[in-house]
């Protein structure tokens, strides 16, 4: 129901909507839309203002009233670029998402707007680096940073919270957690524990490669291990459709999967190059954003070598 270019609005409960981004627009992110009772909540604002701006307006059409929160679930800016469409809207996340915003957002914005116009032309033809089935999502996202005008004004929050903040209505709660950084430096999720519903952010993809670039995929299991002892019917993921329990589960195997990868490749002491080699395990080899499956393993490799040096300096992780 409710089709846009940018994104289509799913019903999981009386008052509680999932806006799932359309691949080829330019929400690139999923968002969610809650009604609390007499106020609105939105998490996350999408890649763009144009898709922000379409997600404030389907908010003030499903609920009766403009969106009086917009949570950010972490500092990556296709989860937050849309804010400044939420001109009357405070913006909320924790302070770590806040922090990271104020020091990093500006520079990927400018560098992803470099970047992507150099690379829209090479997303076709024979040459293309790009698999076929990710290319549709791919025009979208950057021809939508693309769009944005180098003035694109960066929003941070103006409400923090450490771990965790309750926002409640007439009609239900919704909670705002960080179990800290796993994704990136601090993964904001929400839980409404009435309906069961969690929006993960990009803590949980469905049928689609996580990124673990700025992550660190031990915290991150971790992280979903505990989201995992939560009371959970349906989980809506930052990228990809709402699914079950379960898909906390499947991403949490698939970075499990992604250090014992590495950790046999160390073992084995392959010549440095053959990393990047490293096939696709089979139970990923039909998901979306194949693209970052070699910087995965290239991130998850650095960090264990890290913390292998790490342990020999220090007498093989016992205590000084
Ligand atoms: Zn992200």
């Amino acid at each position: 129901m409710n089709f846009s270019r940018h994104f289509r609005v799913e019903r999981l409960a009386p008052g509680v909507h999932a806006a799932l981004a359309v691949p080829g627009g330019f929400a690139l992110c999923n968002s969610g839309i809650v009604d609390l009772g007499g106020e609105t909540v939105v998490f996350d604002s999408m890649l763009t203002p144009t898709a922000g701006a379409l997600l404030a307006r389907t908010a003030e059409r499903l609920t009766g009233r403009r969106p009086a929160w917009v949570v950010n679930s972490h500092w990556h800016g296709d989860h937050i670029w849309g804010n400044s469409a939420f001109v009357s809207s405070h913006i909320v996340s924790s302070r770590t998402v806040r922090a990271n915003i104020e020091a990093r957002s500006l520079s990927q914005f400018r560098n992803d707007r470099r970047e992507m116009r150099r690379e829209l032309p090479r997303l076709t033809g024979p040459r293309s680096p790009y698999a076929k089935r990710d290319r549709a999502e791919l025009r979208g996202w950057f021809q939508g940073v693309v769009s944005m005008p180098p003035s694109h004004r960066i929003v941070p929050p103006g409400v923090t919270f450490e771990d965790e903040l309750v926002l409640t209505g007439s009609r239900r709660s919704i909670e705002l957690r960080t179990y800290g950084g796993g994704h990136s430096p601090s993964d904001v999720f929400a839980y409404l524990p009435d309906e069961r519903v969690v929006f993960a952010g990009d803590l949980a993809l469905r049928g689609l490669h996580p990124s673990v670039g700025d992550g660190r995929p031990r915290a991150w299991v971790a992280i979903l291990r505990r989201m995992e002892k939560l009371p959970i019917s349906t989980v809506v993921p930052g990228h990809g459709s709402p699914g079950p329990k379960s898909t906390l589960a499947t991403t949490r195997t698939y970075l499990q999967d992604l250090q014992r990868i590495v950790r046999e490749w160390m073992r084995t002491r392959k010549e440095a190059r053959t990393l990047s080699r490293i096939p696709i395990p089979a139970p990923y080899r039909r998901w979306g954003f194949s693209i970052m499956f070699p910087g995965n393993v290239l991130r998850t490799y650095r960090l264990a070598r890290a913390e292998a040096l790490g342990r020999a300096r220090h007498g093989n992780g016992r205590a000084p």
